[in-house]
């Protein structure tokens, strides 16, 4: 994993909180007055609060950028990770859309920086499932076998897509594998197997949403190839999986 693909996130981040900061500091500097015209010491009180909540989210930030960048856990918990993501990915989100960056490239930096947290917290692992969530696009558009939900058993394993190997790969190494068509049913495929981890294979754009709809449970991405386009008989190097099954096997899961 390129340490400059996790670095864009966390610099993209940082920037935009200073940003966040100054123009919180000047609002606070206008309307200051006005406030203290309902209480005296408001002022104070607001410019306190507003400095403790960018402090905290600073401090998150920090814990995350060493973690990922380090692969070591400093300090963090998934919830952290997700209370100050969730408050971070809307302003790098708008950010990068400000500065003209591609919205998928932010978004591959996004899933780095995922990946090197699970992986900086795959030791505090439980042993349990691991599901292998696979997007629908992946089958190809010429199988008339519906495999979706928990019908894979239904593929033939022709060979004609990804998802033959895939079940070999699922099979071998004892992983749950389904076959999705969007979040409701993913969200309740994860409620029957209950994983204690997630290989999800997806765009940039769903493992960006699924990875942060699935907070606290560690979702590790895979990004999905698409010779024929969005949405249609796209890939998956296989090899990526597999590196993401050992992954998680080096931990001893
Ligand atoms: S490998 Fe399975 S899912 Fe893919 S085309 Fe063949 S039968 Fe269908």
């Amino acid at each position: 994993m390129e340490l400059g693909e996790k670095k864009l996130f966390i610099s993209v981040a940082g920037g935009g909180l200073i940003l966040l900061a100054v123009l919180a500091g000047v609002a606070w500097y206008l309307i200051g007055p006005r406030l203290s015209g309902f209480q005296e010491d408001l002022p104070v009180i607001v410019g306190v609060a507003a400095l403790l909540g960018f402090a905290a989210i600073a401090l998150g930030l920090g814990m995350i950028a060493l973690s990922a960048l380090t692969g070591r856990r400093v300090l963090f918990s998934q919830r952290i990770t997700a209370t100050v993501v969730r408050i971070l990915f809307p302003l790098v989100f708008m950010l990068s859309r400000i500065i003209g960056m591609d919205k998928d490239r932010i978004k591959r930096s996004f899933i780095a920086v995922n990946n090197a947290l699970v992986g900086a917290g795959r030791d505090t692992l439980r042993k349990g499932n691991l599901l292998l969530l696979l997007p629908h696009c992946l089958q190809s558009t010429d199988c008339p076998n519906r495999i979706t939900g928990g019908l894979i058993e239904n593929c033939q394993g022709c060979g004609k897509c990804v998802i033959s190997s895939l079940l070999v790969l699922a099979r071998e190494h004892g992983l749950a594998l389904t076959v999705a068509t969007g979040g409701t049913l993913a969200r309740r495929v994860i409620g029957e197997v209950r994983p204690v981890a997630i290989i999800a294979v997806a765009c940039e754009t769903d493992l960006t949403s699924g990875i942060q709809d699935s907070y606290p449970l560690p979702v590790y991405g895979v990004l999905n190839e698409r010779p024929h386009g969005p949405c249609r008989d796209t890939t998956v190097n296989l090899d990526r999986v597999e590196e993401a099954i050992a992954f998680f096997a080096s931990a001893g899961r």
